[in-house]
This record gives C-alpha cells, structure tokens and sequence, in this order.
C-alpha cells in the first residue's frame, strides 16, 4: 500500500499521484542504504497554485486555476513541462513533477522535476484570449521559474506559441531576454531544431531498440497509436516510414481503422487543417472497444494518463507497449501485461526524447551557440540507446520490470544526490 502523501491530495483509485507513490513503493527494496532517503521522493518540494483572472472578449471577467509544482530539485533546476486542459489537477501535476524527477534522472539530465498545468479547455478561448491566459499565469508563476530555476515546456495543448508568450512574459517581468527560461520555443527564438519531433522520435527509437531485442523488425510491424498529437502523429509518422504499418489510431474524436496502413502522413495534414480524424478519408471508424482489441505488434499510449486500465490490459493483444504518454498504464494493468508477457518500455524512458531535446535547447541558449539538426537527432539517438541499454541491464540484474528497473536507476542519482547534499539547515 502506497504511504498517503500530502494530506490536500485526494486518495482516489487511480489518482496519478497515487499510482506515482505505489512506483515508489516499488523501487524501494532496491535502494540499498539510500532507502532511508526513499520519503524525499513521495513529496513535492513546491506546490503553487494560481489563480488567473483574464478580460475574455466580451467584456466579462474569466478566473481559472493554474499550478506550477517542483517536485525534486536535487540534481539542478526543475524541468517539465506545461498543460493545458479541463482535467488538470494538483494531484496530476505533482504525479507529472514527479515522474519528471525519475525521468531526467534517469537519462541522467542535470534537472530536477516540475511540471505545470492550468484547468481549462483552451478550444473555448480566442487567440487573445488564450495569451492573455499565457501571459498571467506565466507572471503568477514567475516567482519561481527561471533559466537556473525551473524551466517549463509544451505540453498537452500547449506548442512553440505558448512557449514565446511564457518567454517574452518573463522576459517583460525581469527586464532582459531570457530565451532558457522555457524551451520548445520558435526557432527564431532560440528555439532548437528537432525539438518538435524529439519526444516521438524518442519513442520510435525506443520500440525499434526494444523490438530488434525482442527478435522483431520495426519493417513490417503492426503498430497501433492513441493520441495523435504532437507525441502520438510524429511517432506514427517514423513507424511508417521505417516500414511498419499503422493499423490503428485514436484520438479526442474517436478511433480508426485500416488493415492495410493507414497513410499517416495525409491524415496528420488532414487533422492539421482542421479536420476531425474520425472524418479522415481512407479509413473505418472502429469502437472504443475494437480499437484496445485490434492485433498489433507495439501499441504507443500518446494520450493521457490512465488509459491503460485493467479491462483493456485483458483485452490488448500485442507485443510490446511503448508509452508516449506520461502515465498512461495503472499498477494494475502493469502486472496485467507482465502476467500475459507483454513488455512495457515505460514512459520515463520511452517518452524522455523531449526533455531530452529540451535540455540541448536549454545548453544552446546559455552557449549562444546553436547545433545542426543531424547533430541533435544523433546525440539523441545515443543516449536514448544508452539510457534503453542501462535500463534493461539494470532490469535483468534485479529481475524487475522495465519501469522498476528506469526507477532504480533515476531514484539512486536523486537520493545520492540527496544524501551528498545533506539536509538544510
Ligand atoms: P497533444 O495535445 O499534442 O496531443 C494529445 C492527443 O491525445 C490528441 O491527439 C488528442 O486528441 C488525444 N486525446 C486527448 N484525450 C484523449 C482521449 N480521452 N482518448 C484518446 N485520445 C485523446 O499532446 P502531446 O504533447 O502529444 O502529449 C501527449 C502525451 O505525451 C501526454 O501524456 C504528455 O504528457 C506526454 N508527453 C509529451 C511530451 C511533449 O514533448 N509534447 C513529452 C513527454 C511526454
């Protein structure tokens, strides 16, 4: 049973934070003495909640609720990114900060974890609207995010726009540019090139790894993707032109279907113009239940947490889970998988291309000094190889899962880190 954690946290079955606590519980036999440390990682450092008044257009005065939580500053300044979107909650963000802290340790980047998030559906919201929302919350946040302090990304429902309102907000507020204070910017703002792809290429590049150790080709794979957004279409975009065959997508709209491949490239055109994918030319609309039954080699969780639940981890029927999404599978459904003999490349190491990314975007604002995309896409296929290798090793060693492998790994460097530091005062 996972310790309660703070007392404001609800204690609902599948809350994120709760799911996040019993990883934790998980990892700590394998903490040799740093177990003593392990309650350092069932807390946030910080937790700061907003509350953002906006003008809406018509006139009227709009309030939403914003937070910005630091889970773990140990190893350097807190990284992760910020969402946008009518389910967020404080327990959600402290489980997102949380799972931060574990993967930028894990892939050995020299953060902490944070992560942020405001509840609202920014469909409702006009352009203005949606950067004055930015803009407030960015200043009401200011406190405690800075380039040497926490730096904020995209995510759900968030992109390079939001990111150069954050930027230039924060710029206003301090009285100088300062371009490491978000990344995932635009390009002309000190943004880095492939940062866009990065989290998806990430995930490619963990089911080709994963795959080949398997004894299966990404050529010629059925792949099976939920969530078709930036996570979810850039790695369903790499999967098919490496040869796989997309047989199933999902997203918001509902689910789709086609045994021969779907042509992802024109459905991503499709969805960016506007257009619903259940509408997509091309393809069969399937039900929610077909969509979890369709037969795949990998199938690539790029939604939301959560959505692996314990039905549909009876009810898959593939080889091999690659999360995109940051905590998409229960405990529950893990064991399920485990059980039935379906490996599960976890989301602190199968999405961390992102962060990652975020990380050479962040070093290359501070040097002034900007790489070629070929430079990126290959350190980032090293340490992705790298951090993969270290994890199945790691996995093999204690004769865990793959998940409780990446946590002993990232959760040794933080509570190292942790006990070197000692405790203040
Ligand atoms: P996004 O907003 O670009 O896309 C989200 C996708 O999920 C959309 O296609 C949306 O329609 C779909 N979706 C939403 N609710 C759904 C539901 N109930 N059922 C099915 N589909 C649904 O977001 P993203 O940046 O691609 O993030 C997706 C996941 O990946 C999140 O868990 C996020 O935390 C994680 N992640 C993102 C990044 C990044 O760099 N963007 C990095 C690491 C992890």
């Amino acid at each position: 049973m996972a310790s309660p954690g703070l007392s404001y946290v609800p204690n609902h079955t599948n809350s994120p934070w709760q799911m996040y606590l019993l990883q934790v519980d998980r990892v700590a036999p394998h903490l040799g003495h740093l177990e003593r440390w392990v309650e350092t990682l069932k807390r946030c450092k910080r937790v700061l909640a907003v509350d953002i008044p906006i003008n809406r257009d018509d006139g009227t005065v709009a309030h939403f609720e914003g937070f910005r939580a630091q889970h773990n500053l140990s190893r350097g300044p807190g990284k992760g990114g910020v969402r946008f979107h009518p389910d967020v909650t404080i327990d959600e963000v402290m489980a997102l900060a949380g799972w931060m802290t574990v993967k930028n340790a894990a892939l050995n980047l020299p953060y902490g974890g944070a992560k942020g998030g405001i509840r609202v559906d920014p469909k409702t919201l006009t352009r203005p609207e949606l950067e004055r929302l930015t803009r407030r919350y960015t200043s009401e946040i200011g406190l405690i995010i800075g380039p040497d302090k926490d730096i904020p990304a995209p995510d759900v429902n968030t992109n390079d726009q939001i990111m150069a309102w954050m930027m230039d907000t924060y710029s206003m507020n301090t009285g100088a540019t300062a371009t490491g204070v978000v990344t995932g910017k635009p390009i002309a703002l000190g943004g880095s090139l492939g940062r866009k792809e990065a989290t998806g290429r990430g995930v490619y590049i963990a089911a080709r790894e994963t795959a080949r150790a398997m004894g299966f080709d990404i050529t010629g794979a059925r792949i099976v993707v939920q969530g078709f957004g930036n996570v979810g279409g850039i790695a369903a975009k790499l999967f098919k032109a490496a040869g796989a065959v997309v047989v199933g997508l999902q997203d918001a709209s509902g689910s789709v279907a086609n045994e021969g491949g779907i042509d992802v490239d024109a459905a991503l055109d499709f969805v960016a113009g506007g257009g619903a994918l259940v509408d997509f030319k091309g393809v069969s609309k399937i039900t929610e239940g077909e969509f979890w039954a369709l037969k795949s080699d990998i199938f690539v969780p790029a939604a939301l947490e959560n959505q692996l639940t314990e039905t549909r981890a009876r009810a898959i029927s593939t080889k091999l889970v690659v999360e995109g999404a940051n905590g998409p599978t229960t405990p529950a459904a893990d064991d399920i998988l485990h059980d039935r003999g379906i490996k599960v490349v976890p989301d602190v190491i199968a999405n961390a291309g992102g962060v990652t990314v975020s990380y050479f975007e962040w070093v290359q604002d501070f040097s002034s000094f900007f790489w070629s995309e070929a430079e990126i896409n290959d350190r980032l296929e090293r340490i992705m190889v790298e951090a993969l290798k270290a994890v199945v090793h790691t996995a093999e060693k204690h004769n865990v899962s793959l998940r409780t492998a990446a946590f002993i790994i990232a959760c040794t460097r933080v509570l190292a880190a942790r006990e070197l530091r000692g405790l203040y005062p």
